[in-house]
């Protein structure tokens, strides 16, 4: 198998085709197709089998991935798949949304001498998507019931990975969220040009088949209490995400048309699933036909620019106080947004929005990037006379995201908070103040991505499953 291997000196990197920027304006359907066999082959068979694969650290779930490329290259498809969906509970959706350039690719030895990274990302969505269609993935399937149960809260990828997790242990697992739909910000959030809804929902039903219990529309906090839950189930686990977006404090800040990154993200997704969404129906949400004006740098504000280009926008800016290589969002999100006709206002920072009732203008500032402070992180100033206009008849602020108050919505006081108000908990244990609930996912770590919320999940899983554990054995002991 091992001559399969190294080809990166006569193999160059290949990423799967990209459909072109006239023809991706025109829906809402991902951009990249997906490798051919042959192709997935050819690429995984670049890989350089490095003994110590810095790919692997540099994912957060320690995927095994110079161990599945080998067997890409070989043709073992099914087993590159096995040993795949061990580490990762969603590979195919961080194959399709990781950063990979900063985390598996920026790493990969390939990039770091001339020629360039192997292509792990797209090699690990062919793997999945792959296996789906051959029938090899299956859902949790314990080899027994162990007559305990979990509630978790949350439905997102962190729920959905615990829920994995502990349904194939044994447990009896009921998954509520106050959304119709299971996904969390994989289905409200994130746009389908970069993970089309229908593979959210192959995972769905997958877990549903092997017994997980979802209760969708019930939100903790309105139908049943964190108390309620407690009572009800062995242990409980908070997977709510966070939700409460930054607001800018300008003036004008409150004309009208000034939206949050996440009411704006959430109607486009509705309206792509067909719902309707009265605010986008009588035009508020939509964007076609606007001068857009979006705040902020990172994946949020990425995914609102080619939002409204897709609504048909008449223009789209985008607005950042940082310049291009200190943004947080992917360079690659950014090249496929300029590739789409959004125009970037590097380092600006708004001042006041002007309009009579709405937004019609937002007077903007240069800034310049000052001294890093002890994070490396260098400071912003304003450049003194250097104010100018940018017509708007929409702004979305994408600023990032905070915990809500969870401790207040879910009636529980004694939920300890951190000062960033993510729940707080023992890092050993995933406990938080309360005995037998655990928390995971942005909720605790603060915003972050996919893949750090499903490694944290399947981590505090592990230890919900110890302490059910001692639990069980404590109850025979006591008998
Ligand atoms: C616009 C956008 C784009 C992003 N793009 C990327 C990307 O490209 N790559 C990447 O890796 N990451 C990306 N992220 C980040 C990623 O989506 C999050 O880190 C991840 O979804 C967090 O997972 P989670 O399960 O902790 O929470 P969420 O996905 O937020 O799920 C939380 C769930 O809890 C439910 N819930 C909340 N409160 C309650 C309650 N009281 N009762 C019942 N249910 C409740 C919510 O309805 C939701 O379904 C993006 C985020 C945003 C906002
Ligand atoms: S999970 Fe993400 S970081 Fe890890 S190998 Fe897959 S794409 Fe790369």
């Amino acid at each position: 198998m091992a001559e399969k291997m190294m080809q990166f000196v006569t193999i160059g990197q290949n990423y799967p085709d990209k459909r072109t920027a006239e023809e991706r304006k025109q829906d809402f359907n991902e951009i990249y197709a997906r490798f051919t066999i042959e192709k997935a082959q050819e690429q995984a068979s670049r890989c350089e089998q490095c003994g110590i694969p810095y790919c692997s650290v540099a994912c957060p779930v320690s995927n095994n991935i110079p161990d599945w490329l080998r067997l890409v290259a070989a043709g073992r498809l099914e087993d590159a798949y096995h040993v795949s969906q061990e580490t990762n509970s969603l590979p195919e959706i961080c194959g399709r949304i990781c950063p990979q350039d900063r985390l598996c690719e920026g790493l990969c030895v390939l990039e770091q001498s001339e020629h360039d990274a192997v292509t792990i990302g797209s090699i690990e969505k062919f793997i999945t998507d792959n296996a789906f269609e051959q029938g090899w993935v299956k859902g949790p399937q314990p080899l027994r019931e162990l007559g305990q149960s979990v509630g978790i809260i949350g439905a997102g990828p962190a729920g959905i990975a615990a829920a994995d997790r502990l349904r194939r242990k044994g447990y009896e697992v009921h998954v509520y969220d106050r959304h119709d739909r299971v996904g969390g910000l994989l289905v409200y959030g994130i746009p389908g040009f970069k993970l089309e809804k229908d593979v959210v929902a192959r995972r769905h039903k997958l877990l549903e088949e092997g017994g997980v219990q979802f209760h969708l529309n019930f939100e903790i906090g309105r139908d049943a209490s964190l108390k309620d839950l407690r009572e009800k189930h062995d242990a409980v686990m908070i997977c709510v995400g966070v939700y409460a977006g930054r607001k800018l404090d300008v003036p004008g800040s409150d004309l009208e048309n000034i939206f949050p990154a996440m009411y704006f993200l959430t109607a486009s997704n509705r309206k792509s699933f067909g719902d309707k969404v009265e605010e986008f129906d009588d035009g508020t949400l939509n964007a076609e036909g606007k001068n857009v004006v979006v705040i902020g740098g990172g994946d949020t504000a990425m995914d609102c620019v080619r939002t409204s280009i897709r609504q048909g926008a008449k223009s789209v800016k985008c607005l950042y106080r940082r310049d291009r290589t200190n943004m947080p969002g992917s360079q690659n999100e950014v090249r496929n947004a300029e590739g789409e006709g959004v125009d970037f206002e590097w380092l600006s920072a708004p001042k006041s929005f002007k309009g009579l009732g709405k937004v019609q203008k937002v007077e903007a500032v240069s800034m310049h990037l000052g001294v890093a402070d002890g994070s490396g992180r260098q400071s912003v100033k304003e450049i003194e006379g250097s104010e100018f206009e940018l017509d708007a008849d929409m702004v979305i602020e994408a600023l990032g995201f905070e915990p809500e108050d969870v401790p207040t919505l879910f009636g529980e006081p004694d939920l300890a908070v951190t000062r960033w108000g993510t729940l707080d908990v023992n890092k050993k244990t995933w406990m938080t103040s309360i005995d037998g609930v655990f928390a995971a996912g942005d909720i605790e770590r603060g915003a972050s991505l996919v893949v750090n919320c499903i490694n944290d999940a399947r981590e505090a899983s592990d230890q919900v499953h110890k302490y059910l554990r001692a639990q069980a054995r404590a109850g025979v002991a006591a008998e």
